[in-house]
């Protein structure tokens, strides 16, 4: 087949047709599944390194596909980004993620747990870019009556750069109503960290990549000293940091230890249905 060359190459390689195939399949699908309600999300705890403690939750997207079963955010977001889809679903995530987090901060005996229980939920660049952004997310939190600061919008890293003021204006808005901005998956982009002083982030969630060399005891030398250093920076400049992927109780020690805030991770809990953090938080509670 390789030695057809070009076009021809492609059509005679099966899988990256059937790959095209479900692809365009799937763009086409998407806007009739919203309107049909196959979107579910499902919510990831953040602890607390310092205590254990549940303080939120991430809103993680899937679509329960009829033929093809349930599907990652990783098969459709960047479909839904491309046909700009993701707008309405971007929505509709933050809609259901904001009605969760109002439900939880009522339901909780009040102040239990310290801090008031927030939700994340990831914001993808067509959404940055849209304008209706400051405006949809005040109403929803009116509407709905949650305070700002039950909200954390997560942006990525790579979304950020090279962001002109344009670009943060929405972002500096929402941060001075009292919305959170997480800077995601920090450290995979191509960081400039003198750049993070002029970003509206009270967050870095720092990418899991840094911590697989903690998994165990002892943990690689070079890999502490760099969360170490990262760590430092961020709280000099007034950032929380939160840790993804936390898989094993060696990496939580590590992380505490190293003044790290936040974990999120399989270690404490696979995102899941909402009920199952209401079984969290209330045990946290009492
Ligand atoms: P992300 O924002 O970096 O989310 C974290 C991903 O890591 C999630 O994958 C989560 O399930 C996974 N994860 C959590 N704990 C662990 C762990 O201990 N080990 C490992 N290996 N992985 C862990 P998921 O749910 O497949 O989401 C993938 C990406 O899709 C997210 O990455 C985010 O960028 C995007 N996404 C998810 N929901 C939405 C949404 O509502 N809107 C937008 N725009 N993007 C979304
Ligand atoms: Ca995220
Ligand atoms: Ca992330
Ligand atoms: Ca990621």
């Amino acid at each position: 087949a390789k030695a057809a060359g070009g076009n021809r190459f492609e059509l005679a390689d099966p899988e990256a047709d059937a790959r095209a195939i479900t692809r365009h399949g799937l763009t086409t699908a998407l806007p009739a599944a919203l309107e049909r309600g196959e979107f579910f999300i499902e919510y990831q705890p953040l602890v607390r390194l310092d205590d254990g403690t549940v303080h939120g939750a991430e809103a993680l997207v899937r679509w329960s596909h009829p033929q093809h079963g349930v599907l990652g955010p990783d098969r459709f977001i960047p479909l839904a980004e491309h046909t700009g889809l993701i707008v309405p679903l971007g929505r509709w995530v933050l809609e259901q993620s904001v009605r969760q987090a109002r439900f939880w901060q009522q339901q909780l005996p009040e102040g239990a747990l310290g801090m008031p229980l927030r939700v994340n939920v990831n914001l993808s660049p067509a959404q940055l870019h849209h304008p209706g952004l400051v405006a949809d997310t005040v109403e929803v939190l009116e509407r709905i009556g949650l305070p700002p600061g039950g909200l954390c919008l997560e942006v990525t890293e790579s979304a950020l750069i090279g962001a002109d003021e344009d670009l943060l204006k929405p972002l500096r808005q929402l941060a001075e109503m009292g919305v959170d901005i997480a800077l995601d998956d920090f450290g995979t982009g191509y960081s400039n960290l003198a750049n993070l002083r002029r970003l509206p982030v009270s967050v870095l969630k720092l990418d899991r990549s840094f911590t697989q060399g903690m998994q165990q005891h002892p943990a690689d030398p070079v890999d502490l000293k760099i969360v170490e250093g990262i760590v430092s920076l961020a709280h000099s400049l007034e950032l929380a940091v939160t840790v993804e992927g936390v898989e094993t109780g060696a990496q939580a020690d590590h992380l505490r230890r190293l003044g790290c805030d936040t974990a999120q991770g399989w270690y404490y809990a696979r995102p899941g249905p909402p009920e199952r953090l209401h079984t969290l938080l209330l045990a946290d509670a009492v």
